[in-house]
């Protein structure tokens, strides 16, 4: 099974301590919510999932393999990252064929994740036209690219309206039911709420809280 485990995950920056000795699972066919205020730690988190942060100390696997031993990358784990970064000339299916270019993913699947976040009919147009919305469906069709097994969406509901928010937890609900893990944050328990089976929260880097999100609701 394609889960993510970290284990004693710590990353300085200089003199900082970004992530401080943090260890969490996330399961396949269950959400699960990375959930911490601005600047805790999360998106340095998920940049050392996806091999593009190296750790200070500690370890990561996915489906019980270190990242370094993966065979195939971009069919083990798809990101979105910053929806925000994207290149403003570049129509949204051309960020699809860049990205299956680098990421050595087949192209011919660009138009079936188009129309999986409901972009089929911007495919032509270019993404610097794009509501911020828009921007992260882009980003969740960019990382359904490679049919992974695992996902990591950092702060995917930023910029999304009530229906665009209920848009992205069907979607979520419907990768998890296939077996996928998810792993999504967000800086607001409102969206966790709406979302997340279950919680990893983090303050300062550290562990705060891991448990179903019941459990958690009924703690707090
Ligand atoms: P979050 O995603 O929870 O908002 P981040 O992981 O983005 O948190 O950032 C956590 C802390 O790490 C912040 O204080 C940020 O300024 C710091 N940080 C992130 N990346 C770097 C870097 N490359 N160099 C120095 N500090 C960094
Ligand atoms: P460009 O858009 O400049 O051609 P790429 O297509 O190579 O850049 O990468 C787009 C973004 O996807 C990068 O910012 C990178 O951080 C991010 N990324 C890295 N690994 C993955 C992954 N496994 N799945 C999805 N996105 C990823």
């Amino acid at each position: 099974t394609a889960g993510i485990q970290a284990r004693g995950l710590t990353k300085r920056y200089g003199n900082k301590v970004v992530v401080d000795d943090l260890s969490f699972t996330a399961e396949p066919g269950v959400i699960t919510g990375f959930l911490g205020p601005n600047g805790a730690g999360k998106s340095t988190t998920m940049r050392m999932l996806l091999g593009l942060a190296k750790p200070t100390r500690g370890s990561i696997t996915i489906g019980g393999r270190r990242i370094a031993e993966l065979d195939d990358p971009g069919h083990t784990i798809g990101a979105l990252l910053d929806a925000r970064a994207v290149h403003p000339q570049r129509t949204a299916f051309d960020h699809l064929l860049a990205f299956a270019q680098a990421a050595g993913l087949d192209r011919t699947r660009a138009g079936e994740v188009l129309d999986l976040v409901g972009l089929t009919a911007a495919a032509s147009r270019r993404a610097g036209e794009f509501s911020l919305g828009m921007k992260q469906r882009l980003g969740i069709a960019t990382a359904l690219l490679g049919n992974p097994g695992v996902l990591v969406f950092d702060e995917p509901l930023n910029g999304l309206d009530p229906e665009g928010i209920r848009w992205a937890r069907t979607l979520m609900r419907n990768l998890a039911a296939e077996g996928r893990t998810i792993l999504f944050s967000s800086h607001l328990m409102s969206e966790m709420e709406l979302t997340a089976d279950r919680l990893v929260v983090i303050g300062q880097g550290r562990l705060v809280a891991e448990s179903s999100l019941e459990e958690f609701v009924r703690a707090h």
